[in-house]
């Protein structure tokens, strides 16, 4: 079996104008380029992804969008279409919880995304998790897998990089309380590889990278990287600061 390779990805959400988002790679790069055996990924706001594109070329960092629009192009103001993503990111967030809780991002709508990114050769980074009142109802495991199943029935890919998942659960993002990591990888193992496996077949399932999201922070990075199921982190807040950034970036090598 391949080894995954450890991914962190940055998801700077709505923070950092251009000039801020500038910045903040021109702080973080040194750093990001001498961690070694670690995919970086940066996630900037739209307007910020072809400056941060610019000043990443040749780096060997990733640039992704936070969201896409599964039409070609047309009449959808205020959306960017697979192409225009393409042409300065490998990867793209589909299915983060703000997106589903607040603009409409249906189980529907995730699955569209994560197709046309794909027929785009755009690598989706496709965001499940449950809520705390579904969490605390015992509904995880089903939850998760319907998502999967929702986001990737019928969806066929040719290599497992081509596909991340981010388990993030809903109540641990951006609220501190992270999950812990030993029930995380219980439930990566038991639920989501078989889930991937039944849809992906077991072989693209083995190396599809899983990554866990939720409250990741430098002090405690190294906890989840320890669990053999979490494949690196989806990091919100902490990789808006390059100092944390790197600290977890460095945690997962
Ligand atoms: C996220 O938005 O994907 C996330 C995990 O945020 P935070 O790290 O701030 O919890």
């Amino acid at each position: 079996m391949m080894a995954r390779v450890p991914l962190i990805a940055g998801n700077w959400k709505m923070n950092k104008t251009v000039g801020e988002a500038l910045r903040l790679v021109d702080e973080m790069l040194p750093g990001l380029q001498a961690v070694q055996g670690v995919e970086k990924l940066l996630c900037p706001p739209a307007i910020a992804i072809m400056p941060v594109a610019a000043m990443l070329e040749g780096k060997g960092i990733g640039l992704g969008a936070q969201n896409l629009h599964w039409e070609k192009d047309g009449a959808y103001t205020g959306e960017l279409s697979t192409a225009m993503v393409a042409e300065f990111c490998q990867y793209v967030i589909v299915g983060h919880s703000e997106r589903r809780a607040l603009f409409g991002d249906s189980d529907l709508n995730v699955h569209r995304k994560v197709t046309a990114a794909l027929a785009a050769g755009l690598k989706p980074v496709l965001c499940i998790g449950e809520t705390l009142e579904q969490n605390e109802a015992g509904r995880a495991a089903e939850v998760l897998s319907a998502q999967l199943r929702a986001a990737l029935e019928g969806v066929q890919i040719n290599s497992a990089e081509a596909l991340v998942v981010a388990y993030e659960p809903v109540w641990a993002i951006g609220t501190g309380k992270a999950a812990s990591p030993e029930p995380i990888n219980t439930l990566l193992r038991n639920v989501v590889r078989p889930t991937l496996a039944g849809l992906l077949g077991q072989e693209l399932a083995e190396g599809v990278r899983v990554l866990y999201g939720g409250s990741v922070n430098a002090a405690n990075a190294g906890e989840y990287f320890a669990q053999p199921e979490v494949d690196g982190a989806l990091v919100g807040g902490a990789s808006l600061k390059a100092a944390d950034f790197l600290a977890i970036t460095q945690a997962a090598a």
